[in-house]
């Protein structure tokens, strides 16, 4: 049963470093040899920032970033899913997750933040992916950048995170993966290891415009699923012998 697991995902790698390379439009497609490992051990859960009332950032036409971030979420599932790890999503709609006994935004943002929290802690060795998009006032900025959580492991997941989309999807992207700061609740208030990825800019219009479309989601989705599956935490990763034997 083991065997056919790791079977599986050795296979399901091989399909999500296949979709990254071909994501790779009008470059050369490098073999990418990777360790494999079960990450069918290793829950993961996604986090679609905001939701319901809170909208989060508004792009330059005028749609809200919780719609973005679900949408790229559930893309992101189902490529994990494909490849036998079964990710946890914080919410599947446009909701927020707030008691009923907040009333005003503020309350309600407030309580949602916590239920995300309390949801997270309440499983074991688990990762938290935090999915946000990002805004500046000037237009000119764009490009995902990686946050980590001032928890063990994090950071090394965050610059693995920003290094695979450097590579497979933003070339030209410089950015470097950075500690959150302490004004964001959720990766401030879990123990497990965490990143958040602003995928990109809303204030800028190319890019805004990439983030809206369902084949550029798709893209992104398919390179996050990739930087997982080869990057969580290293000392986790088997040599790929183990796994066939
Ligand atoms: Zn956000």
């Amino acid at each position: 049963m083991k065997r056919g697991i790791a079977l599986a995902g050795a296979v399901c790698l091989v399909v999500v470093l296949l979709a990254m390379a071909i994501s790779r439009l009008g470059r050369v497609i490098e073999p990418v040899i990777s360790p494999v490992y079960d990450a069918a051990a290793a829950p993961v859960i996604l986090d679609a920032g905001h939701g319901g009332e809170d909208g989060g950032a508004v792009s330059v036409t005028g749609v809200p970033e919780s719609q973005l971030n679900l949408e790229i979420v559930q893309k992101l599932r189902d490529i994990l899913a494909l490849c036998g790890t079964d990710p946890v999503l914080l919410r599947e709609e446009d909701i927020s997750l707030h008691d009923q006994s907040a009333s005003t935004l503020r309350e309600k943002k407030r309580s949602d933040l916590q239920n995300r929290v309390a949801a997270v802690e309440s499983m074991e060795g688990a990762t938290l992916i935090s999915i946000h998009q990002n805004t500046y006032p000037s237009s000119q900025y764009h490009g995902a950048q990686v946050f980590y959580a001032p928890t063990e492991g994090s950071q090394a997941l965050a610059e693995h995170f920003q290094s695979v989309l450097r590579e497979q999807l933003q070339p030209d992207n410089g950015r470097a993966a950075k500690q959150i700061p302490d004004s964001v609740y959720l990766m401030n208030h879990i123990t497990c290891p965490a990143i958040l990825v602003e995928c990109g800019f809303l204030t800028n219009p190319g890019e805004e415009a990439k983030l809206r479309d369902p084949g550029y989601q798709r893209q992104l989705a398919a390179v996050l699923a990739g930087a997982w599956l080869t990057g969580q935490e290293k000392a986790d990763l088997q040599p790929a012998e183990n796994l066939l034997q």
